[in-house]
């Protein structure tokens, strides 16, 4: 078968400090398959497009589980623009499990609760444990980073010469038992398995199953990375903070081993549709829209040293996510809004998923995929539901339906540790 088909400031401090921390530091190759160190030549070669969270994740467990592999990334260098993520039980233990837990302690904060707030007043609708409950109860913690120290420990886990950036793939072409990848630089490879961890407007994606945009939400997101020290006179809970009101939301938590609060100020916003992480805004903007709120949010606002904007955008589920030997993960095949910290975690599952289905039929790939889609596309497409269904629930204006809300999540327990179960106790790799 053939187809054819600017951050600076204190983030720009904090990645500065992150790359001398990386020169300092041995590269720890806990994940190189023993195959490939005994020099035998392992039974699969996989090429994963893609080395972002998603991309680097799976890598390594593809090479935990002894399969040989190499990573294409369009960027000069590995790394992730943007502040902060949350990554749940669900997908720490698989990091953990990839010899991960002392990098991620280093530069992870362990929050000790979420905290759901009213937009105007404050009061709690709801307040659920994280911290060591969670991590005891489901068996790994709950952590925040900064996206590029994550990603700095997932690329520095990867032997070097597995990595290979200045590649932006342009075309793939299969037959029954080889893919050719071809990148725009001239180059080319030969796999018995392309896996496209390419993100939302994935390239892999639209080569399989031809173009479509993603969609434009309407909900646009101003971020900024506070230095805690600007904002220790309000005194904030090391928690992920939710603060929900009329046609928006605003999330903060800290990052950086503690050094800078992530705020997120999410807003419905009709029609602006540049996507990009690192377009400039202006505070003054993201103050006047967050007018009449809480003033904990406004002076975190207040804060920022600087702002930038974007537009979110989704997918409808897509109904298949493979062909012969080429398969999506991540962003790829199920973008999903933020409103349920699930979309690097949900990339992290998918690459754990795939290394575990390939080790017990490592001759057959398609028939690994068909397998891989079947027990990961209904979980993906249950948080792509859910997190759309948040953001109506998270902007709901002031009325019956809020009031009917706030009585569900201060009766139902929403984030409570019973109610999250489905969501942290699974294990991906677990089949
Ligand atoms: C505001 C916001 C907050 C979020 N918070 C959370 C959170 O708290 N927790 C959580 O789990 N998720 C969160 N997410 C979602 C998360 O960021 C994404 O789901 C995740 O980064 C997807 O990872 P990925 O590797 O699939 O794709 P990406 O991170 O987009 O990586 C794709 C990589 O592929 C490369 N690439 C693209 N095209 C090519 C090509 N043709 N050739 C080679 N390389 C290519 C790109 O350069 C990039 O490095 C959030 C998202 C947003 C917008």
């Amino acid at each position: 078968m053939v187809f054819r088909t600017a951050g600076v400031s204190p983030a720009h401090d904090h990645e500065r400090a992150r790359c001398a921390r990386s020169k300092r530091k041995t590269r720890h190759f806990s994940a190189e398959p023993s195959s490939a160190r005994s020099g035998a030549r392992p039974a699969v070669k996989i090429a994963v497009i893609g080395g972002g969270l998603g991309g680097l994740s799976a890598t390594l467990h593809l090479l935990q589980a002894g399969f040989d592999v190499q990573v294409y990334e369009q960027a000069p260098r590995i790394g992730e623009i943007g502040a902060g993520i949350q990554i749940s039980p669900n997908a720490s233990r698989l990091l953990v499990r990839l010899g991960l837990k002392a990098a991620m302690d280093e530069v992870g904060v362990r929050p000790l609760a979420v905290h759901q707030r009213r937009w105007d007043d404050g009061r709690t609708l709801q307040r659920a444990p994280l911290g060591a409950e969670v991590e005891t109860t489901f068996g790994a913690p709950y952590y925040h980073f900064h996206r590029g120290d994550l990603a700095e420990l997932l690329g520095a886990a990867v032997p070097q010469e597995r990595i290979h950036v200045g590649h932006r793939l342009v075309d793939l072409v299969q037959n029954e038992a080889r893919v050719v990848a071809r990148f725009e630089n001239g180059s080319s490879t030969e796999a018995d398995l392309v896996v496209g961890a390419d993100g939302i407007h994935s390239r892999v994606r639209h080569l399989l199953f031809g173009p479509e945009k993603p969609r434009f939400t309407g909900c646009v997101a101003w971020r900024g990375l506070v230095p805690v020290e600007r904002i220790s006179h309000l005194d904030i809970e090391v928690a992920s903070h939710n603060w929900m009101g009329p046609d928006g939301h605003v999330v903060h938590y800290r990052v950086a081993s503690g050094r800078f609060m992530n705020v997120v100020c999410i807003a419905e916003h009709g029609t602006w549709t540049h996507e990009s992480w690192i377009s400039r805004g202006e505070v003054a903007d993201a103050l006047a829209r967050y007018e009449g709120w809480n003033p904990a949010v406004r002076s975190l606002i207040a804060a920022f040293p600087e702002t930038f904007i974007w537009a979110l955008h989704d997918r409808l589920p897509l109904p298949r996510w493979s062909d012969g030997r080429v398969t999506l993960l991540g962003d790829a095949c199920h973008p999903m809004l933020p409103f349920m910290a699930q979309g690097a975690a949900q990339s992290i599952e998918d690459g754990a998923a795939l290394a575990s289905l390939l080790k017990g039929m490592p001759d057959d790939v398609p028939a690994v995929l068909a397998r891989y889609e079947e027990v990961r596309k209904p979980r993906a497409t249950r948080l792509q539901q859910a997190s759309a269904a948040n953001r109506t629930r998270f902007h709901l204006p002031d009325g019956p339906e809020q009031q009917q809300r706030d009585q569900a999540m201060a009766t139902s327990g929403d984030r409570s540790i019973a109610n999250i179960g489905w969501l942290y106790s699974h294990d991906a790799a677990a089949l």
